[in-house]
């Protein structure tokens, strides 16, 4: 029975003060967090505790990318003087003790709801005509209910598609196949390539315009294209796939615009995510949503019913999980601790994009900067040079720097980079910038020595 056939009359089995829809980042911090304030907190899940992050997300594309970064080491351990022979790479081994790794984290994140006394609903959750939450025929009511069901990724319309894997299935692969097509130019897409290609796959990414990574900063966004190109990706440009066919051998031909790719044993759709907001029933609730399906939420993260929130990427903005966890705590705070002005500030996130090397960013990108101060009230600072780890390699990588200041104090509104070390660079600039920190103050931060981060307290 869904939520639209539960009427008025069916009974309610249990009242909680909070009920929170999808066990998730931004679920379960927000559950947890409010439970420590003496509240009943339930948590409703379909599949497995800690959302997309944890089971086809940040976790297991953070172990993958290790992995892909040893494949690189390795090539470097000559210059360095060890003799090292590669006899070989198991993905299975390496997947199982990922797959470990991450049942173990499911586990966590169970005994941690039971510890803060979450009541944990296994199941879908939809809404019912009087404003409850109806899990396998049986009904919930809340004085308060926060959705934050994330979103999934988008297979294309296109025949043939369904022979293509997503994000998703990349995590479920035995092995790892010989020639993979990624479709796609977002993060995902370049992240996954990047593990594909430097773990020795015949690699291609077909983009639809010039670039890869095109909503950020230009300097970000060439340089990681070039990359790419660099690490073997074959980077096809102004490239679409019309339709994909099966071979009897197994392996997949495309159609695109201008020919056809054969014999590839895997084809993966990055080409973006949607909300799961869709089978919730919120026609029930009459919750709202925009054009794209995301629900829509005010700066406090209330829908335009009372009692009912969304947070994370159901909302599709700032589609990472801190941000999903950093709404759900202060979401908690708010309802629950009496701190009435708590809200999430969605400006200056920092993120990063785990390509080769890796990209660091925070703020306004120079584009962004110029439509809000004009060209002519920035003062932009950029570095270009090798890391000293390759100094006695023969094969170099760039970094690039970029800070975009705001005349005429220079207050530092854009921080870009992309270089060996910049994913765990940025997080300390991320409080600076947070902090309105202008560039005389970064030069008064006495640099360290021998880094690259050293290079964004010297610029001139
Ligand atoms: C490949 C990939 C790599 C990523 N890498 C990073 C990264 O490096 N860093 C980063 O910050 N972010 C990363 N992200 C994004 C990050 O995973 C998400 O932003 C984050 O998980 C969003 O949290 P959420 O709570 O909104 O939703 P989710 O974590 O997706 O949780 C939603 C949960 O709700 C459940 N659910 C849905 N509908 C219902 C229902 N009706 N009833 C019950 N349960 C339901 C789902 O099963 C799911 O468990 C990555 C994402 C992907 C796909």
């Amino acid at each position: 029975m869904t939520g639209q056939f539960l009427t008025k009359m069916a009974p309610i089995v249990k009242k909680f003060d909070l009920l929170v829809l999808g066990g998730g980042s931004g679920g379960l911090a927000c559950a947890r967090r409010a439970a420590e304030f003496g509240i009943q907190a339930g948590i409703v899940e379909e599949a497995r505790w800690g959302g997309t992050c944890v089971n086809v997300g940040c976790v297991p594309k953070k172990v993958m990318y290790n992995t892909a970064l040893h494949a690189e080491f390795i090539q470097e351990h000559k210059g360095y003087g060890f003799d090292v022979e590669l006899k070989g790479f198991d993905w299975s081994r390496i997947k199982k003790s990922r797959d470990d790794y991450i049942k173990r984290l499911n586990g966590i994140y169970e005994s941690n709801l039971e510890k803060s006394k979450v009541e944990r609903i296994i199941g879908h959750g939809s809404f019912t005509p009087d404003k409850c939450v109806e899990v396998n025929g049986e009904k919930y009511a809340a004085d308060h209910i926060l959705i934050a069901t994330g979103g999934r990724p988008v297979v294309p319309n296109i025949p043939g598609a369904e022979y293509g894997i997503t994000s998703d299935g990349f995590f479920e692969l035995e092995d790892l196949p010989k020639k993979v097509v990624v479709v796609g130019a977002g993060y995902i897409a370049v992240e996954l390539a990047g593990v594909f290609a430097t773990l020795g796959a015949d690699t291609s990414v077909l983009i639809r315009y010039d670039q890869v990574l095109r909503t950020f900063d230009s300097m970000i966004s060439k340089s990681v294209t070039e990359s790419l190109e660099a690490g073997g990706v074959k980077v096809c440009r102004r490239t679409e796939v019309s339709s994909v066919t099966k071979e009897e051998d197994g392996t997949l031909t495309l159609k695109i615009n201008n020919g056809v790719i054969d014999k590839v044993d895997c084809l993966l759709w990055a080409i973006g995510r949607v909300p799961n907001s869709d089978s919730l029933g919120l026609e029930n609730a009459g919750v709202i949503v925009d054009k794209h399906n995301n629900i829509e939420v005010d700066e406090y993260q209330n829908t335009n019913i009372n009692g009912i929130y969304a947070l994370g990427d159901v909302c599709g903005k700032a589609l990472l999980t801190p941000v999903a966890i950093a709404a759900g705590r202060k979401l908690a705070h708010r309802l629950f601790d009496g701190k009435k002005d708590f809200k999430l500030d969605y400006s200056n996130i920092p993120t990063v994009v785990f390509s080769h090397p890796p990209v660091g960013t925070v703020g306004l990108t120079e584009e962004e900067a110029e439509l809000k101060y004009g060209k002519e009230k920035l003062k932009i600072y950029t570095s270009s040079f090798v890391p000293m780890y390759y100094a006695v390699l023969e094969h170099k990588v760039r970094c690039h720097m970029k800070l975009i200041c705001v005349l005429p104090e220079e207050k530092v509104v854009g921080l870009h980079m992309v270089g060996q070390g910049c994913d765990e660079m940025l997080q300390g600039f991320g409080v600076a910038i947070k902090m309105g920190a202008t560039k005389a103050q970064f030069d008064d931060c006495v640099a360290i020595h021998p880094t690259s981060s050293e290079e964004l307290v010297t610029m001139r």
